[in-house]
């Protein structure tokens, strides 16, 4: 099997999934799938305390379900850790690291909040701490990457240029967290890197993370993917859809709907197809183009909303 492009699907198993994920899915299987790509499944389950083994087991039937097959499924996150602590020794060596004190009131109440996605900007509190200052600190810490004083841009399939500047718009960041789980911007880096993906495609509520990713794949020598965020579903009166909409999630949607009627519902409110008709994700495969897809948000049509 060509293993070129190589894409992934990396949800995180802790509820069912909602009508974005599937959108995320279906649009990063239809990309590798229209070239004859090789397509992962991976299983985000750092945090153990919000997911679970019979979520992920729900999502694979899940997927199933709508079609979208899989030709592996890489290890889940939670039995890496000590493949993550390699490349935390790399950020160590490199001189990259620094360990951090800071509470989150206190973060909350010195920094500007992040560029994009509202979280903030570290002011770099702990950066040049001595280690007469870090003997009388009693607890672990967390350990941030310094970060470089440089515009990191990428060329979205969907979103086109996004810039930023790592130091100013979100500061050195968090990799190993006080209780010594890795956080998801470096164990998503050394699985896209170590499973050889050469095409990131997800939710827009990622685009500001690609530039942290980007920055930690050039100090462990991966190559850069390509990146598609795709755009956010909106309900046909413009409001965003919520985890909170039960009636959006697989779990219901599936008791109402065939595989075939949702993904036809979706193709035809991205702009992948000209007529709201049933369809399955393997003859959408044969239609997809990243020029068709609709790249600002996408209004879903009435279809799953009447009735609301
Ligand atoms: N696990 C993340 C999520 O479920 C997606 C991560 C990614 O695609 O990079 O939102």
């Amino acid at each position: 099997m060509n293993r070129t492009p190589v894409g992934r699907f990396a949800p995180t198993p802790s509820g069912r999934m909602h009508l974005g994920n599937v959108f995320a899915a279906l649009i990063a299987w239809l990309s590798v799938r229209s070239k004859q790509g090789y397509f992962l499944l991976r299983m985000e389950d750092l945090d153990i305390q919000r997911t679970s083994p019979e979520f992920a087991d729900i999502l694979r039937e899940d997927l199933r379900w709508l079609g979208l097959n899989w030709d592996e499924e890489t290890p889940a996150q939670s039995k890496r850790s000590t493949v993550y602590d390699r490349y935390f020794s790399i950020l160590r060596e490199k001189g990259l690291l620094f360990p951090c004190y800071c509470t989150r009131s206190q973060l909350h109440g010195v920094g500007a909040p992040h560029a994009s996605d509202g979280t903030y900007v570290y002011p770099g509190t702990c950066r040049n701490l001595t280690s007469e200052q870090i003997a009388t600190f009693n607890r672990p810490p967390a350990w941030r990457v310094r970060v470089p004083d440089r515009d990191y841009e990428i060329n979205d399939l969907c979103q086109g240029v996004y810039k930023e500047n790592l130091l100013t718009d979100c500061g050195d960041f968090v990799v190993r967290r006080a209780d010594e789980v890795y956080v998801y911007q470096l164990a998503v880096t050394v699985d896209d890197g170590e499973f050889g993906v050469t095409e990131v495609v997800r939710g827009q509520d990622l685009l500001s993370s690609s530039p942290r990713q980007m920055y930690l794949q050039a100090l462990f020598g991966f190559s850069h993917p390509t990146y598609g965020h795709v755009p956010m579903l909106l309900a046909p009166d413009g409001r965003r859809l919520s985890k909170r909409d039960k009636d959006l999630d697989l779990g219901y949607l599936r008791q109402h709907l065939t595989p075939e009627a949702l993904i036809g519902t979706l193709a035809y409110s991205a702009n992948l197809i000209d007529r709201e008709i049933p369809i399955s994700a393997r003859e959408l495969s044969g239609e997809f183009s990243w020029e068709k897809l609709q790249k600002g948000p996408i209004f879903m049509t009435n279809t799953l909303f009447s009735g609301k």
